[in-house]
């Protein structure tokens, strides 16, 4: 298993995590198995949005002596009034099904206290503009959580989350059908009809989301990896042919600031299933065909497929991809951390001979040769 920093907190997740939410209303042998397989591949992290009691009670009963294994992302505002699954933002409903899941999973802190589901206007003010914002910071100041973070579907609701500068940490649903969508399009009614309204190319809205949470250092976990399982499914694949879990892993790990990608398990076979993207090859995992098949549209910008390697000079071109397009969101006021990570790095822009060799590989007609001098000029020159 490979761990990624979450952000500024000074925790690090499993690049692959555990979904809870099909272990609702399973039986406890199933919870058990499928957390003790999550736990044996080296998954770290977990994320339970679940808010009824049952299955919160035998996550923590599986989890009985080994809490300290995983890191929990648990929700705020999630509740399930009247047997429906919901959000709350009524304060004294949210504190009591927060204290709920404490108690619930035999545990006085949660890691990753999740400010749910904040997709309209409605949800960032109900939620950022009010007492439940201070709850969360409270709760944090009194060690109950231990870094605050938002769930969210909506790249520009998402947008002024991360801006508010309140959060170290977002869960967003990426996959590359959703990335194509144009960004008013709400991905939770694709998964109830297939839209086929697609942009042909990747969304600025959501790539430039995924950009602004590099530059902040705020970290992304993702949801809905394989977009419910549609993606899998030759009927409901929107594209010529489905993608494999490998594939679509690929996809969210490669984007910029994602740090984990929380897969929904029912079973050990599905933990087994997703664990098994650590041992695929470069090209089993690679998904950059489904993107080539709109190579007109997406020509000449990079989506960190890594085709282009091998490089004589031993450059992640992709690497320095991601960095140079977070540097180019503001030239003038590129954050440090950004610039000490691309110095890091063992090759640079600057170590780039020019062979072309790259070139000749790309799928999308990126000029990497002039990307390289552009990471160099913009990123090695000194402060
Ligand atoms: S330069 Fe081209 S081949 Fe290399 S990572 Fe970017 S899109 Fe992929
Ligand atoms: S042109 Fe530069 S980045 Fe591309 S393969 Fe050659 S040395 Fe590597």
């Amino acid at each position: 298993m490979h761990y990624r920093p979450i952000g500024k907190t000074g925790m690090s997740a499993s690049i692959i995590g555990l979904g809870a939410e099909h272990l609702d209303n399973k039986p406890y042998e199933t919870i058990e198995s499928v957390i003790n397989a999550s736990l044996e591949q080296g998954f770290n992290i977990m994320d339970i949005f679940m808010p009824g009691e049952t299955v919160r009670k035998n996550i923590g009963h599986a989890l009985k002596g080994r809490r300290d294994q995983v890191l929990i992302q648990g929700h705020i505002c999630s509740t399930d009034i009247n047997e429906q699954y919901d959000r709350s933002r009524d304060l004294p409903t949210v504190k009591k099904y927060f204290e709920n899941l404490l108690r619930c999973l035999e545990t006085d802190y949660i890691d990753l206290g999740m400010l749910f589901f904040i997709d309209t206007e409605k949800d960032f003010s109900d939620v950022f503009e009010s007492d439940i914002l201070r709850y969360a910071q409270d709760l944090k100041q009194q060690g109950k959580i231990r870094a605050i973070g938002a769930s969210s579907h909506v790249p520009r609701t998402a947008r002024r989350v991360v801006e508010t500068g309140a959060v170290d940490l977002l869960m967003f649903s990426i996959n590359p059908a959703f990335d194509m969508m144009p960004a008013e399009t709400y991905v939770l009614d694709y998964l109830e009809n297939k839209i086929t309204d697609y942009e042909k190319k990747l969304d600025n809205d959501r790539a430039a989301l995924y950009r602004l949470c590099e530059q902040r250092g705020v970290a992304i976990t993702v949801m809905k990896t394989l977009g419910a399982g549609k993606l899998l499914s030759p009927k409901h694949s929107p594209f010529a042919q489905p993608l494999t879990t490998a594939q679509c892993i690929h996809y969210a790990l490669t984007r910029p600031a994602v740090v984990s990608v929380l897969l929904g398990c029912a079973s050990r076979e599905e933990v087994l299933d997703a664990a098994a993207y650590l041992d695929k090859s470069d090209t089993e995992r690679d998904f950059s065909a489904i993107l080539q098949s709109f190579q007109g549209d997406f020509r000449g910008s990079c989506v960190y497929c890594s085709h282009c390697l091998p490089c004589p000079a031993e450059i992640n071109i992709a690497g320095v991809h991601k960095y140079l397009d977070t540097a180019l969101l503001d030239e003038n006021n590129i954050p440090p951390a950004i610039t000490d990570q691309y110095r890091a790095l063992n090759r640079r822009g600057s170590d780039c001979t020019a062979c072309g060799s790259c070139e000749e590989r790309c799928p999308f007609s990126v000029p990497i040769i002039k990307n390289m001098q552009n990471a160099a000029a913009l990123l090695e020159k000194q402060p």
